[in-house]
């Protein structure tokens, strides 16, 4: 059965290389809805040759796409933003159909997605230079940014729409080409987007869009000189490996790893604002995002009715298939993803963990597993050093604001972390000792295009969204005009 969609143009099952639909053949990418195990469709595996011919591509159409001015790719980005606006179910039931999550969700992200183009195609005009005071009396000096050239940009399941406009809109608007693998696990929401990109005006070659074989794409793009610049969204392991890679042609790099977020509650917080906080920073898209909290450490005074309260909240959200009607929670996305939230939950009560709700696989096809709150963290639990990436929220007793913060910062993860407190001070405090790329005060929701996303330590390098997300797809320029 396949997927009802008004524009059924929209799925597609090739690859997008210099204009051009190559058509699946041999070997293919399964797709399958995580909600029902059913099979959605099977897209072209590329793999060496598509990727250096996506490179080819991209290479070929820079020259041309870097002179348009400013003005004109900003159109296009705009025209690409409006036809996702226009398109946004098709798009989001694309999305739920092979990612899970429920469909409001998924339109939440498909306006978030969108929102990149329309931003960087604005910040496309404001990629100033500067002249600085010169060193000599007949010398001047100018600053110029320049696009880096081709980009390649690698990303993940969970947000399969967001982390492409992400990285796509900043470098388009930059004036780069882009070559670009998404997550195998979910590659029709990236073809959908190849199909109104070129319909927005996007010239032949200036986006390339394939997946399949992720080692090969991924090394031929990295050994290659042409690719100046890698982007890359996903597992810190894999993020590491593709950094040391890059070395080899010295590219310029952005990582966006993986997160082990802290949402501390002190005494002093608004309950209700603190319950409904953390439901919205544990269980958006069922626990799957690099900024979901993991580990929430609440003051004494405040502990049990915290619990309480959240485990009484947890219990009430309706698990589903997202396509079927109204949900909370959707599936994990695969059986390997089910297999480590249920370790997590099994090794934390193995050691003392209380369990307040949930716990369990629900008992129904799919990978859905029962949100779950439990209370008793330790430091030794896995949940308190890697990050589970599933709907369990694992709660840890503190007493003292610099307890919290010492176990707040115990992890190499640096991406993001949540506080609740009314206490002005404390705010100060807390936010400068968090070691964290980004941190939300008495706010559970944190993403948005306006404000630069990224992590400390061993979550990444560079930054996304925001004036300063451009930044990562320029080269500055330093001119010296002598004998004036
Ligand atoms: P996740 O846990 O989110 O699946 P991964 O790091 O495994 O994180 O995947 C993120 C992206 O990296 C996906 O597009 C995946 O196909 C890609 N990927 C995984 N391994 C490699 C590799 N060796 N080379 C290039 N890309 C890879």
């Amino acid at each position: 059965r396949r997927l009802a969609l008004k524009r059924p143009d929209l799925l597609r099952d090739g690859a997008y290389i210099g204009g051009r639909w190559l058509a699946p053949e041999g070997d293919l990418v399964a797709v399958s809805n995580p909600a029902t195990g059913r099979t959605l469709g099977h897209v072209r595996r590329s793999g060496r040759e598509d990727a250096r011919a996506a490179v080819d591509a991209a290479a070929g159409a820079f020259p041309a796409w870097r002179k348009r001015t400013a003005k004109e790719r900003a159109a296009i980005l705009r025209r690409w933003f409006d036809l996702m606006t226009a398109h946004a179910n098709d798009l989001a039931r694309l999305l739920t159909a092979e990612q899970g999550k429920p469909l409001a969700e998924a339109k939440g992200e498909i306006a978030y997605a969108a929102s990149f183009l329309e931003w960087f195609g604005e910040e496309a005009k404001r990629i100033y230079g500067e002249t600085i005071p010169a060193h000599r009396a007949d010398a001047r000096i100018l600053v110029t940014r320049q696009p880096v050239g081709v980009v390649a940009a690698i990303t993940p399941w969970n947000f399969p729409t967001a982390m492409i406009t992400r990285k796509v809109g900043a470098a388009l608007a930059a004036g780069c080409t882009v070559v670009l693998k998404p997550s195998e696990l979910t590659p029709l929401s990236a073809l959908a987007l190849a199909v109104l990109a070129e319909e927005a005006g996007v010239p032949a070659g200036v986006l390339n869009i394939l997946c399949g074989d992720a080692p090969a794409i991924g090394d031929t793009w990295l050994a290659d000189g042409r690719v100046r610049k890698l982007t890359f969204t996903g597992s810190t392991a894999v993020g590491k490996r593709l950094t040391a890679a890059a070395a080899g042609t010295m590219k310029r790099v952005s990582m966006e790893l993986g997160g082990n977020a802290p949402f501390i509650v002190f005494d002093d917080a608004d309950l209700d604002a603190a319950v409904e906080g953390a439901l919205l920073a544990k269980f958006r898209n069922t626990g799957q995002t690099c900024v979901c909290a993991n580990r929430l450490l609440v003051q004494d005074g405040i502990h049990d009715a915290f619990a309480e309260r959240l485990a009484t909240r947890t219990a009430a959200l309706v698990v589903g298939d997202g396509l079927a009607g109204p949900s909370d929670q959707g599936p994990l996305i695969n059986g390997g993803a089910l297999a480590k939230v249920e370790s997590h939950v099994e090794d934390a009560l193995a050691q003392g963990a209380i369990l307040m709700t949930g716990g369990r696989r629900v008992d129904r096809t799919g990978n859905f597993f029962a949100p779950t709150v439990l209370t008793g963290l330790t430091p030794a639990m896995k949940i308190a050093t890697e990050e589970t990436f599933g709907p369990v929220a694992a709660l840890q007793r503190f007493t003292h604001e610099d307890e919290a913060m010492v176990l707040a910062n115990q992890t190499a993860a640096g991406l993001a972390a949540y506080a609740y407190t009314r206490d002005l001070a404390r705010f100060w405090r807390v936010s400068e000792a968090l070691e964290y790329g980004m941190v939300g005060i008495n706010t559970g929701s944190i993403s948005t295009e306006v404000a630069p996303f990224g992590g400390f330590k061993e979550s990444g390098l560079g930054r996304e969204g925001s004036h300063h997300g451009i930044e990562e797809y320029l080269d500055l320029k330093y001119v010296c005009v002598g004998a004036i």
